[in-house]
């Protein structure tokens, strides 16, 4: 009998994960039936999107009842945070064939592997990159970041990163990287971005959303185009909307009115403290609405209540980027997942990336915790930037 350890979700997520939402479990697995296989994990994926959804890792078959994985294969399979499991097989991916014995296994699950392959497809379908293009991208330093500068060079590209560390700065540097600054330290998010790129952005990836991508699509060129491939910005947002959208309770009155940040919608502009009206700061002691429909100060007693949308009375999304600009710029934004391309191109795009990884026109680095029962701790740590590269544990 083969005990498996699995991590398993005690409580569900609020805000930033702690150790009191995971629980270590152990179970009996049953013996094999015909056509399963008994997986042991190698090496386990770290990625945001753990929050939603299993992680895949790299593991071996170590015994077997189905005769298209005998005992030894090397598989990547979606088994989540666990350290043996049974398959029937639907769903596990062997390695290619031609994989370069000098190329580390666990690059299967780094730059030869879902993150490379987001980077590749993001970059070169989604933005469709040409050379002489100028691209943003940040979380820079991560396993798709990384990934996206090194793709866009090879493309030809000027490339601006930014990422959350000196160190990782420096990293960016030595990967060729035309532009990397520290977005933690600079002074203005805005004024880095113009500095690096005066004429503005032909493509930007854009792996963080909230504000930080508002701020980009703000400097974008015409026709640019915008590869939405993630928001951890905002993945363990809880609470109120930190600007952008208001609801303003008035005196127990039902006169409540959204006001978004720089739409130009009546004349009371919102930020997470500070209310303006008529454009005049002033402080948050009242406002009251006038009949044309505009707000100025008055004594009357103001709640500015950030916590629920206008319509679904739910915690809203954060606010997206300025409209006038996505239609003056003419820019293009498209949500992508990664295992919308399957089949040829699926392969020839591991292909490009285990050659270009072999000839060394791709670095990579790996961020590598070792035991199993450092799932919890190595997921924490990405999600604080902790990780220079591609997140994984060995198990
Ligand atoms: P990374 O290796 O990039 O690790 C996450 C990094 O995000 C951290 O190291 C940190 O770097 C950065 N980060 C964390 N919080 C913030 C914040 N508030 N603002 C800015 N940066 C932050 O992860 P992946 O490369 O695996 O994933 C990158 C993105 O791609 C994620 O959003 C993920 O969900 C998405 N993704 C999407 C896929 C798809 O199919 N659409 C597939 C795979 C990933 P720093 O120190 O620079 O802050």
């Amino acid at each position: 009998m083969v005990q498996a350890k699995s991590w398993t979700l005690k409580k569900h997520f609020e805000g930033f994960p702690t150790d009191s939402n995971f629980e270590l479990k152990t179970t009996e697995l049953p013996p094999l039936n015909n056509g399963e296989v008994l997986l042991e994990a190698l090496f386990i994926s770290v990625d945001p999107y753990m929050r939603y959804c299993l992680s895949p890792q790299f593991s071996i078959v170590v015994e077997s009842k189905n005769p298209a994985f005998p005992a030894g294969t090397i598989v990547v399979a979606l088994s989540g945070w666990t350290s043996h499991s049974i398959s029937d097989g639907n769903g596990l991916r062997k390695l290619p064939a031609e994989w370069p014995d000098k190329l580390p296994l666990s690059l299967a699950l780094g730059t030869v592997g879902m993150p490379g392959l987001t980077a590749y497809f993001g970059l070169l379908d989604i933005c469709g990159v040409k050379g002489g293009e100028t691209v943003m991208v940040n979380a820079a330093a991560g396993a798709v970041g990384s990934v996206v500068g090194q793709i866009a060079k090879l493309k030809g590209c000027k490339v601006v990163g930014a990422a959350g560390s000196d160190e990782k700065v420096a990293y960016l540097k030595k990967l060729g990287f035309d532009v990397a600054f520290n977005y933690k330290t600079v002074k203005s998010l805005e004024e880095a971005l113009r500095m690096a790129s005066p004429d503005g952005y032909d493509c930007y990836f854009d792996n963080v959303g909230g504000e930080f991508s508002n701020t980009v699509i703000s400097q974008m060129k015409t026709f640019g185009r915008i590869a939405i491939c993630g928001a951890i910005s905002q993945y363990n947002r809880t609470g109120p909307c930190p600007q952008g959208i208001v609801l303003l309770n008035v005196g127990g009155m039902d006169k409540r009115k959204i006001h978004r940040y720089g739409d130009g919608v009546g004349t009371a502009v919102v930020s997470s403290q500070l209310v303006v009206v008529d454009n005049s700061p002033v402080d948050q002691k009242g406002v009251e609405e006038t009949e044309g429909g505009a707000w100025r100060t008055s004594t009357v007693s103001l709640t500015v209540d950030m916590s629920l949308d206008p319509v679904t009375q739910t915690n809203p999304p954060f606010p997206g980027p300025p409209p006038e600009v996505v239609i003056y710029q003419q820019l293009r934004m498209e949500g992508f997942i990664v295992t919308r391309w399957q089949g040829d191109v699926r392969q020839k795009a591991l292909t490009d990336l285990m050659n270009w990884v072999s000839e060394g026109k791709i670095q990579y680095h790996e961020y590598m915790l070792e035991g199993f029962e450092k799932m919890p701790a190595a997921f924490m740590g990405m999600l604080k930037g902790e990780n220079l590269g591609k997140a994984i544990v060995k198990a």
